[in-house]
């Protein structure tokens, strides 16, 4: 095949293609090659359909057209947005892919046609077609804009064919293939085929034709052999710019045009074993069908259009080849259209098939819109068998090119023969012409049998036709009937509209004179200001009367007000009265009080004086005690004295040899006589101490109860101060007060009760203080004196022992004497035999004289001893007794204070009712005043606002203005300005 890609880039030739080859084109009839048949393939495979929505064009978005389609392309659906009446009903349509407005070109080619080019070159057959409305991208998407080469890419808006053709080529050069590509482009336009590739003046009407076996070609049809992509882009420029002229030239028909580019590709496969060469053939369809409107639209007027002869057949066959198909039925009318016939093995054949089905989100091509969407959906179920194309040995192949090379020197010889031989000029000339003519004949005679075999084809579909159109003649009764309906419907709607029209300009001449009114009203307005003055001089007389009526008022209420006053006065003096004798009684308890205080006063200083009494004679007691001790005790010395003398005496002239012996007792018994006076002296100076003590212990009693005096003194003088000092401020207080409150009356009085008595609280609390604080002290001043007495008791108990101490110290010396006296008497007994019995006597005497002094001083000390524990007795009981009447007299202090308290507080109590009284009063008066004052305002309301105010509105001077009154041909006119036709429809 490498010849094929040195041809010219412009090399051509007529469709000569052997039969078997250019069968293959629109359909095979022939068995395919087992290889390629997959699983699918035996099931079929589903015609893939996806839908392409264009963007709103510039003039849309200028005139604000709304959009109705939205795509969701990961959900592969359209979905279309129905507005009837109210209610929004939205279609969804899911499709095999889906592409929005913003889809690119590039987008739709890699998803959609890359994958079908791959298996094209494996050797099946692609039918790539675009379906629908006129002005939706079908050429957009087939062919695309701007398709040039920028540095070797394609523009952005390149179309699928361009892309196509593209990669066909770059796989093959990939794979260093040996090929070859023919294309072929036609037209098919008022079921008339035209080639878009024959030379212009070549230009005529192609030939559909049949095979024995179904399969169809197009005889005549320039086949292109192609090495480039810019040759394919330069055929489709050169194609399209046809097929434009001709649609500029059929006009408004132009969208009835179909457009089928066919790429043909021929592979030579590897060698086989047995050295045969084999041929792959892989074929790509790509159409540009016409609009799909055409469709809805032939559909509606199909009587009339096949009245007319012409009609677009091949796309409403489409449709109804569609429908049956994806009714599965048992007749499908492909023959019923040439364009049908063309993509007969693409629409459930053995072709693999992909539907664009393009749309435009439009609100206004709503209903083709629909229409494209559901012949697309209905599409989907089309079930095709693709089988790969069978190959041919290329030694077939050559032989099939000799045999047409053999076939056409045999009609060149026949036309040689026919035309006897090249003879002369002339000759030659006719022969040619004649030649020509044969020729002509014979193709005429070939589209006679052609036309024929249409005309039987025509025929069976007319019969199958009629039945078809007498059901769709039933249907279109029943949709006419429902349209009359409709029709009524409206016709009723546009009465209503004429009539409301009507009545709309009724009411606006009504209106008109409405105005008029209103005009005539301001004037009379003016006339109303007049009026409105008048009335101001009657408001103003209101107002007078008012004030009149508000003096009068005012007058009552000054009366209520110094009435109130009157029975304030009346209970203030009351309350005066009160006061007084709460003053009198208050006086009265402070003297009982006073009365207490002196008793309380009397009471001490008997107690005191008591007190005083016991210890004079406690004092003298002990002084004449300790007279008579010093008297016994000197009495007793002198006995011994003169017993000693005696008996010295006695001894000295008894015994004038015992005078040494005698000498040494008496000097033994002046050691004794010395320590005897010591012992005595020291007993003498004992006693002192304790006398001198018990007078330092009465002085400091007397102390004691004197401060005690002082004390009392004090807290009377404290009391008095108080009393007193509260007696002064409380009057100055009521005087004060008693001013103030006949001003402030009610208010004040609650404030001066509560302060008065928190005052007489204050005031016994304080006396009551002073009342514990001097109990206190006076506790304080008699446990000092009990714990002196307790101090006194011990050192008199300290002096006993003192005393007995010496007293036995004395007796053990006084022992320890004697018996040195019994042994120096003893000594002299030996010595004074006579002088002993002298000696015992005297000695029994001294010691008889001893006893006895000892024995007085003894009953003296003890009698010492029981006077003065008498005397503590005595005191106790005073200090116990004096204790208890302290007690009582506080007690009765405290009684006596408490009963004024109460009385102040009954005063207190008093004060409180009569200043409710106070309040109740002052309230009712209060309540009076604000009454009279309510109905004063309400007065003044009714005459400044309900009587006054009652044309204040009309203060304000309206301003005259122009009232422009339509006339009544303006209204009229605008009545007929209504659709003359809609009324002659309403009139009709
Ligand atoms: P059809 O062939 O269906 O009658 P065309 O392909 O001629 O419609 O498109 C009509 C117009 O809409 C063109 O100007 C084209 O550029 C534009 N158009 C269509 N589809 C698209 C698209 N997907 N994106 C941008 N422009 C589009
Ligand atoms: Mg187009």
């Amino acid at each position: 095949m490498d010849s094929s890609k040195t041809n010219t880039t412009n090399q051509r030739r007529r469709s000569w293609t052997p039969s078997s080859m250019r069968r293959t084109l629109w359909s095979s009839s022939e068995s395919p090659t087992k290889d390629f048949r997959s699983n699918d393939d035996l099931k079929g495979v589903n015609v893939q359909v996806v839908a392409r929505c264009r963007p709103l064009s510039e003039g849309e978005i200028r005139e604000k057209t709304s959009s109705i389609i939205s795509c969701d392309e990961t959900k592969h659906q359209v979905i279309a947005t129905q507005n009837t009446g109210s209610k929004q009903n939205d279609k969804v349509f899911a499709f095999d892919k889906v592409f929005g407005p913003n889809s690119k070109q590039i987008d739709v080619y890699d998803e959609v046609v890359a994958p079908a080019i791959a298996e094209v070159l494996e050797g099946y057959s692609w039918t790539v077609f675009a379906y629908g409305q006129t002005g939706t991208g079908k050429t957009y998407t087939m062919e695309g804009e701007g398709r040039k080469h920028k540095n070797g890419e394609f523009h952005e808006n390149a179309g699928v064919i361009p892309r196509a053709v593209q990669q066909i080529f770059d796989v093959l050069e990939r794979d260093s293939a040996d090929y070859s590509m023919k294309v072929t482009f036609l037209e098919l336009y008022n079921e008339e085929i035209t080639d878009l590739l024959a030379p212009d003046n070549a230009k005529k009407s192609l030939l559909l034709m049949e095979d024995g076996k179904g399969a169809v070609f197009v005889r005549g049809l320039e086949e292109e052999i192609v090495c480039s992509v810019d040759e394919i882009c330069a055929i489709l420029d050169r194609g399209s710019s046809r097929k434009h002229t001709a649609e500029t030239l059929v006009n408004k028909q132009s969208n009835r045009s179909h457009s089928i580019l066919t790429i043909t590709v021929q592979i030579k496969e590897p060698s086989t074993t047995d050295g045969s060469e084999m041929i792959r053939c892989g074929r790509l369809n790509l159409v540009d069908l016409a609009g799909s409107e055409n469709i809805l639209r032939s559909g509606a007027r199909e009587v009339r259009a096949r009245e007319a002869g012409e009609i677009n057949k091949s796309l409403l066959t489409l449709g109804r080849v569609i429908n049956a198909l994806a009714d599965n039925s048992t007749h499908v009318p492909y023959r019923d259209s040439k364009l049908t016939r063309l993509l007969r093995d693409s629409l459930g054949g053995k072709t693999k098939t992909c539907i664009i089905a393009t749309i435009s989100p439009s609100i206004l091509s709503q209903e083709e819109t629909l229409s494209t969407l559901d012949y697309a959906f209905r599409a989907k179920c089309i079930k095709n068998r693709p089988e790969v194309n069978q190959k041919l040995m290329k030694s077939t192949l050559l032989k099939d090119l000799y045999t047409q090379i053999d076939s056409l020197k045999q009609e060149l010889r026949v036309s040689k023969q026919m035309n006897g031989g090249y003879g002369d000029h002339g000759d030659r000339h006719s022969a040619d012409v004649l030649r020509k003519q044969l020729m002509e004949l014979q193709e005429l005679y070939i589209y006679q049998q052609q036309l024929r075999v249409d005309l039987e084809d025509k025929l069976l579909s007319t019969e199958r036709e009629l039945t078809t159109a007498q059901q769709s003649l039933l249907n279109s009764e029943d949709q006419c009937k429902q349209a009359k309906d409709m029709c009524r419907d409206k016709e009723t709607v546009i009465f209503n509209l004429i009539s409301s029209g009507k009545e709309l300009t009724k009411k606006a001449l009504e209106l008109r004179s409405d105005l008029e009114g209103a005009a005539l009203d301001v004037s009379t307005l003016f006339a109303k200001i007049e009026h409105k003055n008048n009335l101001e001089e009657t408001n103003r007389q209101h107002v007078s009367d008012f004030y009149s009526q508000l003096v009068q008022q005012l007058q009552e209420l000054d009366e209520g007000v110094s009435a109130s006053a009157k029975s304030q006065e009346q209970n203030w003096k009351e309350f005066q009265d009160d006061t007084q004798l709460f003053l009198t009684s208050k006086a009265k308890a402070i003297d009982e009080l006073f009365k207490q205080i002196e008793n309380l006063k009397e009471l001490h200083v008997s107690g005191v004086n008591n007190l005083d009494g016991s210890a004079e004679e406690l004092y003298q007691k002990s002084q004449l005690a300790l007279s008579r001790l010093s008297s016994e005790l000197s009495a007793h010395s002198s006995c011994i004295m003169d017993l000693v003398t005696k008996k010295s005496s006695d001894a000295h002239a008894i015994n004038n040899g015992l005078k040494i012996n005698m000498n040494n007792l008496g000097l033994r018994l002046d050691a004794f006589m010395k320590q005897q006076e010591e012992t005595h002296a020291r007993t003498y100076h004992t006693s002192k101490y304790i006398s001198s003590s018990l007078v330092h212990f009465f002085k400091t009693l007397k102390i004691y109860i004197s401060k005690l005096t002082l004390i009392e003194e004090d807290c009377q003088t404290m009391a008095k101060q108080k009393l007193h000092a509260f007696t002064t401020k409380f009057e100055e207080i009521s005087v004060a007060e008693e001013k103030l409150l006949l001003e402030e009356m009610a208010k004040l009085l609650a404030n001066s009760s509560s302060r008065k008595k928190k005052m007489i609280q204050e005031a016994v609390d304080d006396v009551l203080e002073s009342t514990s604080n001097r109990g206190e002290k006076l506790n304080l001043e008699i446990s000092n004196m009990q714990s002196l007495t307790v101090d006194a008791e011990g050192k008199w108990n300290s002096f006993i022992e003192t005393t007995k101490s010496n007293y036995v110290e004395d007796s053990v010396a006084l022992e320890a004497g004697k018996c040195a006296l019994e042994d120096d008497l003893q000594c002299c007994l030996r010595d004074l035999a006579e002088f002993s019995q002298q000696q015992r006597l005297s000695e029994e005497s001294l010691l008889d004289a001893m006893k006895m002094n000892f024995d007085s001083e003894d009953s003296v000390i003890k009698n010492e001893t029981a006077a003065i524990e008498k005397i503590h007795a005595r005191f106790s009981s005073i200090a116990a007794s004096f204790l208890e009447e302290t007690q009582d007299a506080t007690k009765k202090l405290m009684l006596s204070a408490e009963n004024p308290l109460r009385l102040d507080q009954e005063a207190s109590e008093k004060a409180g009712l009569l200043s409710a009284r106070c309040l109740v009063s002052t309230k009712q008066t209060s309540s009076i005043h604000s009454e009279q004052v309510a109905d004063v305002s309400r007065r003044a309301r009714k005459s400044l606002v309900d009587d006054y105010l009652v044309d204040s509105w009309s203060c304000q001077s309206p301003r005259k203005r122009n009232v422009v009154v339509a006339s009544r041909e303006e209204i009229e006119s605008l009545m007929s300005l209504q659709s003359p036709k809609a009324h002659n429809a309403v009139a009709s």
